[in-house]
């Protein structure tokens, strides 16, 4: 009978898509764990889950059993058995170059491409954290095309990499209204330091107490902020006051330090309801720690291991520097907000994988191809649980991007943003994580991506409105099943 169900199910899909006449206006997935992450962050904590899942439009209806949530079932709604699935919220990523990024630059066809990659990876929302005017009216343009398929949060730039001001050119749109279909402004990107510049590496900016142990001819004995911790200061103020988060990138422990004053400066103990954040937070001294508590500051990390240090040494760190380094488990500890980014394409294309950041922040050792040869053996001091890095790729990175009330839980009236993975990433060994496949992705209550269904369907469209049923890639397969 299960068998049967599919079978009409693939049918019911496969038939309105190749007339191509009405959308479905609902949708049931059932049969499956689904992690609502509505729980806290305690990792002893029992996580909710629910068998299924009764998605209308783009908004998740309802959840609970398959007894109650199949009763719900409508003529025309499509019926989806997930045969024992576990699915997540979609997975958010909110510090990427996925537009900005991807070569060749400035060219539509790449952003189609690194979106479906996204998509690919159960990712379906993400911030793109360099934005300047040139790229911003790319991206405008783009999406006047209707072919920006994520959620995409744009982080205006203040500074660039190399230190040269735009100033307030940003202030010329409005912090968290939508600028076009799935586009919105978030906030600032303000570069502390130098980051990759002119084809150089990032130079992370420390204190004396680090300076100390760096070696004489360290490439980071001459690395300068680009700004004072008062200009600093009157950058996030302006910010600040017309709504605007923003995002600071800092590894060094005093670029760190200095943004972390500045933004308690700015806020002088009132809550940080813009959630301004601090990207990278490489090299922490344990006095800082409270820095991020007291102001309630975002810390944003990312899936690299320590095993990444060995590129660092070669650099000339120094090695009594190394305890301060990704101390991504003290993080934890204190009570803040963290989410797990990517950065990509930064640290190679491998990182939108969710699944290969996850084992490398709980196991300790990095098989993304750029570190191979880097350790031998896994670090494991600063790894993290696995249902740490699920909150924090979930409604922990939502909160990062200030769209917790719409995204990263599954609960009713929130979007139908979700994941279909192939196994269980809290049940299986975490050597296996890695091997965990993305098997379906939905945006706004629309399957962008799909290779499941009795394995017979590899992709199609769920149409949720009409005026979404737009041609994709997946049409000329759906018709030559
Ligand atoms: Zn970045």
């Amino acid at each position: 009978m299960k068998k049967l169900n599919t079978l009409v199910c693939i049918f019911f899909v496969l038939s309105f898509l190749i007339v191509d006449a009405a959308c479905a206006k609902s949708l049931i997935l059932h049969n499956a764990t689904f992690y609502t992450m509505t729980g806290s962050m305690d990792v002893t904590e029992n996580m909710e889950t629910v068998s299924a899942v009764y998605i209308q439009g783009s908004k998740i209806k309802a959840v609970g059993d398959d007894q109650t949530i199949l009763a719900m079932r409508k003529p025309g709604t499509v019926v989806i058995n997930l045969e024992g699935k576990t699915v997540f919220p979609g997975f958010i990523d909110p510090h990427t170059h996925l537009f900005n990024g991807a070569q060749p630059y400035f060219d539509y066809n790449t952003l189609d491409r690194v979106q479906a990659m996204a998509v690919e990876n159960g990712i379906t929302s993400f911030g793109n954290m360099y934005t300047d005017q040139e790229w911003l009216d790319f991206i405008l343009a783009y999406a006047d095309k209707g072919r920006v398929r994520n959620r995409v949060f744009l982080y205006l730039n203040f500074n660039h990499s190399c230190g040269d001001v735009f100033g307030n050119w940003y202030e010329a749109y409005a912090p968290k209204e939508a600028l076009a279909h799935n586009i919105w402004v978030n906030g600032i990107k303000i570069y502390a330091e130098r980051s990759v510049c002119d084809g150089f590496s990032s130079r992370p900016v420390f204190s004396d107490d680090l300076k100390e142990n760096l070696p004489e001819d360290s490439l980071y004995q001459n690395s300068r902020l680009h700004l004072s911790e008062d200009e600093l200061s009157a950058v996030i103020q302006r910010a600040d006051d017309l709504g605007y988060q923003v995002a600071i990138h800092a590894m060094g422990d005093l670029g760190i330090e200095t943004s972390l004053l500045a933004i308690a400066s700015v806020l002088e103990g009132k809550p940080n309801i813009n959630r301004h954040m601090i990207l990278h937070n490489s090299f922490l001294r344990d006095d800082m720690f409270e820095l991020y508590e007291n102001s309630d500051i975002v810390a944003l990390i990312e899936p690299f291991s320590r095993c990444e240090l060995n590129t660092y040494l070669r650099r000339g760190i120094g090695d009594d520097n190394i305890a301060y380094y990704k101390r991504w488990y003290d993080l934890s500890l204190r009570d803040i907000h963290m989410a797990l980014d990517s950065d990509w394409p930064s640290y190679g294309e491998q990182t939108i994988n969710p699944m290969l950041k996850i084992h490398a922040m709980v196991t300790g050792s990095n098989i993304f191809t750029v570190y191979s040869g880097e350790c031998d053996e896994p670090i494991e001091e600063q790894t993290l649980e696995v249902l740490q890095c699920l909150k924090m790729m979930t409604i922990e990175a939502a909160y990062a991007l200030r769209a917790e009330k719409k995204i990263g839980s599954i609960m009713p009236g929130k979007f139908a943003d979700l994941v279909v993975l192939s196994q269980d990433p809290m049940m299986v060994d975490l050597e296996d994580i890695k091997n965990i496949k993305v098997l379906m992705t939905i945006i706004n209550g629309k399957v962008e991506y799909g290779e499941y269904v009795n394995g017979r369907l590899k992709m199609y469209h769920f149409c949720s409105s009409k005026r979404s049923c737009t041609p994709s890639i997946s049409d000329s397969h759906l018709r030559h099943p």
